[in-house]
């Protein structure tokens, strides 16, 4: 895909400071880490969002984060706890339109935080939370 940054550093045209490679996913070293370590697990396979994805993908991405997780904690880099992250979308705070999923290392007092707006802390009614889940229940696949 042209105009694609992580495209380009799986084809090699662009430099990357890699973790692993196999024939359906690459991992990186984010160019602008939360903490020491930050990772990225790109599909080779250029696409925007998740669903754009066959599933077996989806779990292999999955499957290497786990290792990526696990190679953390035992690097020497402090990585107390491992957050998974995956924008997905623009709306949902994706910059690199390559699906990605962030593997983050976290330690106590790393100063980093999820901010939710105030309408976060008042709980959903009853009705509400089931009408939302028949909506979504209606289009699993
Ligand atoms: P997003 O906001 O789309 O979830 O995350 C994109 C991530 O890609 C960011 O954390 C950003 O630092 C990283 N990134 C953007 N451009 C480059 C690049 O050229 N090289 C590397 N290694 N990471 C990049
Ligand atoms: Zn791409």
């Amino acid at each position: 895909m042209s105009d694609c940054i992580f495209c380009e550093i799986i084809a090699g045209l662009s430099p990357a400071n890699f973790i692993y490679q196999d024939g359906f996913c690459v991992v990186f070293m984010d160019i602008h880490p939360v903490n020491p370590g930050h990772a990225l697990v790109v599909p080779r396979q250029h696409a925007v969002l998740l669903p754009e994805l066959d599933t077996a993908t989806v779990g292999h991405l999955l499957k290497i984060a786990q290792q990526v997780d696990n190679a953390l904690r035992h690097s020497g880099l402090r990585s107390e706890g491992v957050n998974l992250f995956l924008a997905d979308g623009r709306s949902a705070g994706q910059d690199v339109m390559h699906v990605h999923l962030h593997v983050i290392p976290r330690f106590d007092g790393d100063g980093h935080h999820l901010r939710f707006s105030p309408s976060y802390h008042t709980p959903a009614s009853t009705s509400e939370l089931g009408q939302n889940a028949e909506m979504i229940r209606k289009q699993m696949k």
